[in-house]
C-alpha cells in the first residue's frame, strides 16, 4: 500500500520504520527540515519505571502552587481558550487513584513492548544511538517527596517494575565519581536511556536508504475527504493520495484532528534542554523529583532537560524557567558546575499531551483509511518504537501485541 505519515517526529518515524518493514511504500511529511523536532532534545530516557499518568492526585494542588513561581518546573499561562478550557476539565476528571489504576496498566504494557523493541533495534540496526541500560535514579530531598517516592516504588514493585529504595549513602555508592546530596533515592534498574538527536538523524538516513520517501519543509493544510476516506492530503506544495494515513503530527494533532471529525484534546507541554559539555562523571540518568529536572549522561557530556509550560503552540524560550533547571542542580550534584546557558544553547520541545495522559493510539471509526498515533506527552521517546509496532499492525489488521483500549483515539468523540 502506499502509506502516508503526517509528522517526522519519533512516533512518525518508528510507524515509518514498522510500515517501510512490512513492504509497503511509505512516505513521511513534515513542515520542517527534521533537524529539530521535540523528539530530537529530550532527556532521552526509556522509563518502564513511569507508571503514574501526569493526570494524578496531588497533581491540581502541586501546579497551583508552582504557578506562582517563575522559575518553577510546571506552568499554565492563564488565557481565554476553549481548548485549553475543555483539556483541564478533563485533565480535572482524570487526577484520581481510579484513573491511575487503570493508565498504570495500560502503560506498564505498552512500555515493555517499546523497550523491547528498542533492545530489538540496538541489536539489529546497523547505526549506534547509544543505548544502555543502566537504571534510573530517582533523587529527593524532602520527607513530603521521600514519602511519595516510597509509596511509589510500592506501587512499581506491585506492578511487576522492579524498584528499590535506597538510602543516601547506596545512592552514593552508585555513582562513585560524584558527589550526590540526597536524603535518599528509588532505583529502577531496568530503565534505560538513549541518545534522541543520534537515533533520530541516523533512522531518518537508514529510511531513505530503504526506500521511504522524505517530503520535508512541506505544510499538512487539508484533507479532500469522500466516502469516509482521506482521498487527498492537501499541502502547501502539492496534494497527495494514499491508501492510508497515519496522524503523527504531535502538539498539533488536536487542531489537526478537527478536520478529521476527531476531537482529541491536546495541550503542548513545552519543555527546555541544554547540554553541558563537561566530561560526564554520572553513569545513571536521574530525576530531581523536587525540581523534576531530568538529568543524562549523553556521550561525553550531560544533557539536562525539565519544565512544562503550558502556554500554546509557541516558540518563546523562557530563559526564567531555565534558570530554574541549572539551580536545582547544586542541591543534588554540588561539585558540578554547570553555567547558565546562552538563549541559543537552549533547545525547546512541545511536549503533546493529552488530558488523561494515555496516548491516542488506533484507527479511526469514522474514517476508513485512517490511523492516529499521538499524545505520547513525557513518554514519546520512551513509547516510540512499541506505537510505530501497534501502528503497523493496526494498518495490517493484525492483532496487537497489547489491548489498545486504553488508547482509542475517539474516547473523547
Ligand atoms: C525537555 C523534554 C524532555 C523530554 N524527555 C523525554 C524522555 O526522557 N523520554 C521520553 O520518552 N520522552 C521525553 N520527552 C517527550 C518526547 O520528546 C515527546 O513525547 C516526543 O518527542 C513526541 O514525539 P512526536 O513524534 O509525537 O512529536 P514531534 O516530535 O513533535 O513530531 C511531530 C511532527 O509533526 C510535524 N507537524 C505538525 N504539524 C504539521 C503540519 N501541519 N504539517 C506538517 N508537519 C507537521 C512537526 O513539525 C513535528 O516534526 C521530553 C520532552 C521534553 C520537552
Amino acid at each position: 500500500m502506499k502509506i502516508g505519515i503526517l509528522g517526522g517526529g519519533i512516533i512518525g518515524l518508528s510507524s515509518a520504520y514498522y510500515l517501510n518493514k512490512a513492504g509497503h511504500q511509505v512516505t513521511v511529511i513534515d513542515q520542517s527540515d527534521l533537524e529539530v523536532t521535540c523528539s530530537t532534545g529530550n532527556a532521552g530516557m526509556i522509563v518502564p519505571s513511569h507508571l503514574i499518568p501526569l493526570a494524578s492526585p496531588g497533581m491540581i494542588s502541586k501546579g497551583i502552587r508552582w504557578m506562582f513561581n517563575s522559575t518553577s518546573p510546571f506552568y499554565v499561562k492563564p488565557r481565554w481558550s476553549g481548548d485549553l478550557l475543555k483539556w483541564g476539565y478533563h485533565f480535572y476528571k482524570h487526577a484520581n487513584k481510579e484513573h491511575v489504576a487503570k493508565a498504570s496498566i495500560a502503560l506498564k504494557e505498552i512500555s515493555m513492548l517499546s523497550k523491547s523493541m528498542y533492545q530489538q533495534w540496538a541489536s539489529e540496526l546497523p547505526f549506534d544511538f547509544e543505548y544502555n541500560e543502566r537504571g534510573l535514579l530517582m533523587l529527593y530531598q524532602t520527607k513530603e517527596t521521600e514519602h511519595e517516592e516510597r509509596e511509589m516504588s510500592r506501587f512499581a514493585n506491585q506492578h511487576g517494575v522492579e524498584a528499590h529504595i535506597l538510602s543516601s549513602e547506596e545512592v552514593q555508592q552508585l555513582e562513585p565519581h560524584v558527589k550526590v546530596t540526597t536524603r535518599g533515592g528509588v532505583f529502577f534498574p531496568n530503565d534505560a536511556h538513549l541518545t534522541p538527536h543520534l537515533l533520530i538523524s541516523r533512522l531518518i538516513r537508514y529510511l531513505r536508504e530503504q526506500g521511504v520517501e522524505f517530503k520535508t519543509k512541506t505544510l499538512l493544510t487539508d484533507f479532500v475527504i469522500e466516502n469516509q476516506k482521506i482521498k487527498m492530503v492537501v499541502t502547501n506544495s502539492e496534494n497527495l493520495s494514499f491508501d492510508e494515513v497515519v496522524l503523527a503530527t504531535g502538539s498539533w494533532s488536536g487542531v489537526i484532528g478537527k478536520k478529521l471529525q476527531l476531537n482529541m484534546p491536546m495541550q503542548a507541554g513545552k519543555g527546555y534542554s541544554f547540554n553541558a559539555s563537561i566530561e560526564s562523571t554520572i553513569q545513571i540518568p536521574s530525576i530531581f523529583l523536587e525540581a523534576r529536572v531530568a538529568v543524562t549522561p549523553m556521550g561525553g557530556s550531560i544533557r539536562f532537560g525539565g519544565t512544562m509550560e503550558i502556554a500554546g503552540v509557541n516558540h518563546t524560550i523562557n530563559m526564567n524557567r531555565v534558570k530554574g533547571i541549572v539551580d536545582s542542580i547544586p542541591a543534588y550534584y554540588p561539585e558540578m558546575n554547570i553555567r547558565m546557558p546562552e538563549q541559543q544553547e537552549v533547545w525547546h520541545g512541545l511536549r503533546p499531551c493529552s488530558p488523561d495522559g494515555l496516548p491516542y493510539i488506533g484507527k479511526s471509526k469514522q474514517i476508513q483509511n485512517l490511523t492516529i498515533a499521538t499524545g505520547h506527552a513525557m513518554l514519546g521517546l520512551s513509547l516510540g518504537a512499541g506505537t510505530g509496532k501497534l501502528v503497523q499492525q493496526l494498518i495490517a489488521h493484525d492483532q496487537t501485541s497489547i489491548s489498545m483500549e486504553g488508547f482509542d483515539p475517539e474516547r473523547y468523540n
